[in-house]
């Protein structure tokens, strides 16, 4: 039986996509593998989120290349192959495959053209063939079937593309514009991963469906429906102006009040500049609202530091947000050009120790407001869903992402049970 070895790199979107991988090479009769040395098939899932993310992928392929025996495949999708597909291809002559969502390009970076069915196909297994080697399984990322989740929760991700122009951001550039999947595609998997707690993801979740032409506001209608086959629903990735009062009471309903904001900056000027709605007070009300609504709401938010003409005002405005804010977890990410953005070409790019200190002094502060945040809750009681024995959370934090909750050890994965905190470490509880 052929094997295979896959690695995934980037966020929690990739992670989807590889389990849709990891299903369909499995219905293509692949067995996985965790020796690359034994693998007719070697796949990365790579991020091309930054610099960064870059370098760790390509370094990934390189790694991998070296274990590919004779007869072996090397396969590379995710963010890399979408945004590079031609220039990997010519670069790296390792490659076997470069393959980008719903198309396949073969080894020269030529497209097949759009992979088997439409957003509302089920997926079948779409050979590309290379040269004279055997032919490959279906690498249509956003259509393939999801196998049933190992763990008490999964992501979903809802659409791929965004149709927004944010300065900073280069999604747009090489996801394309947004593709939501049909309300019913989602249902189906959602009762097939069978799963105590969806995590909804997309690159702007809060616009699902507007590219359907159902109307404005399917978001709402979604997370209702999903929230009606599993015990919690949450949502990841909002954009600020799309959280209407309809949005935000969906969400408290389900029962996971989590808002996930994604704020990117408060300084009027800047958030201009970056092309992007808003500002502090504009988010400072907003929260305040959903606090009055719902007080034990849970709030993260992101935001880029260092983004060209960040002044020290800016930089002191975005202080002043963290403290008054108090949200319970914050990421703080510095700028980093991409090409193909608008704000690549900007002036004032800001010094690069400057950006690091700005950083900590921001980390610094959020740092003990999470911790404030944790110490507040010991003596209270949560419902928490245990995914692993030992480790559990509450609708505060979303998997892989935020703390969690150390519960008794007897308590089986999948268990959803009210305890009470005992302590806080950090951004990690102890309950009992
Ligand atoms: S909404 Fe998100 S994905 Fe879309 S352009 Fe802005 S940062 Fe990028």
């Amino acid at each position: 039986m052929s094997q295979y070895h896959l690695v995934t790199l980037g966020c929690p979107k990739n992670e989807v996509d590889s389990e849709k991988l990891v299903g369909q090479l499995g219905a293509d009769g692949f067995t996985a593998t965790d020796d690359p040395d034994q693998a007719q098939l070697l796949v990365v899932n790579t991020c091309a989120f930054i610099g960064e993310a870059r370098q760790e992928s390509i370094d990934t392929i390189l790694a991998l290349a070296e274990h590919k025996g004779d007869g072996a495949r090397l396969v590379v999708t995710g963010c890399m192959a979408e945004r590079y597909g031609d220039e990997l291809s010519d670069v790296m002559p390792e490659i076997d495959l470069v393959a980008g969502f719903g198309h396949a390009l073969d080894d020269h970076g030529h497209d097949h053209g759009p992979a088997a069915g439409g957003p509302a196909a089920t997926a079948t297994s779409t050979a590309v063939e290379i040269g004279r080697k055997p032919s490959l399984p279906d690498f249509d990322l956003l259509n393939l079937p999801r196998p049933r989740s190992l763990r008490p929760w999964a992501y979903v991700k809802v659409a791929e593309g965004c149709d927004r122009a944010c300065g900073f951001c280069a999604i747009p550039s090489f996801r394309g514009p947004q593709r939501s999947r049909p309300l019913p595609v989602i249902l189906d998997e959602v009762e097939a991963l069978d799963v105590q707690e969806i995590v909804l993801v997309a690159q702007d979740l809060a616009a699902y469906g507007r590219d359907q032409g159902v109307g404005e506001r399917s978001i709402v209608p979604l997370v209702q429906a999903v929230s009606e086959r599993v015990a919690r629903t949450r949502l990841l990735y909002l954009y600020p102006s799309d959280l209407t009062d309809g949005l935000i009471d969906a969400i408290c309903a389900t029962g996971v009040p989590y808002f996930d904001l994604s704020l990117q900056h408060v300084s009027p000027p800047l958030v201009r500049r970056m092309r992007r709605w808003g500002n502090g007070d504009k988010f400072l009300r907003r929260i305040d609202d959903i606090r009055a609504r719902e007080p034990d709401a849970a709030f993260r938010s992101n935001f880029i530091v260092g983004y060209p003409g960040e002044t020290e005002e800016d930089h002191d405005q975005l202080l002043r947000f963290v403290e008054e804010a108090e949200v319970d977890w914050c990421g703080f990410f510095a700028y980093s050009p991409e090409d193909g953005t608008y704000a690549v070409d900007l002036d004032d790019q800001v010094d690069g120790e400057l950006v690091a200190e700005r950083l900590a002094e921001l980390r610094e502060l959020q740092d003990g407001i999470t911790a404030r945040r944790r110490d507040e809750l010991i003596g209270s009681q949560v419902e928490v869903l245990v995914d692993a024995p030992g480790i559990a959370r509450s609708h505060r934090e979303a998997p892989e992402i935020d703390g969690v909750i150390g519960v008794p050890d007897h308590l089986a994965a999948g268990t959803l049970a009210t305890l009470t905190v005992t302590g806080a470490l950090g951004p990690d509880l102890e309950a009992e």
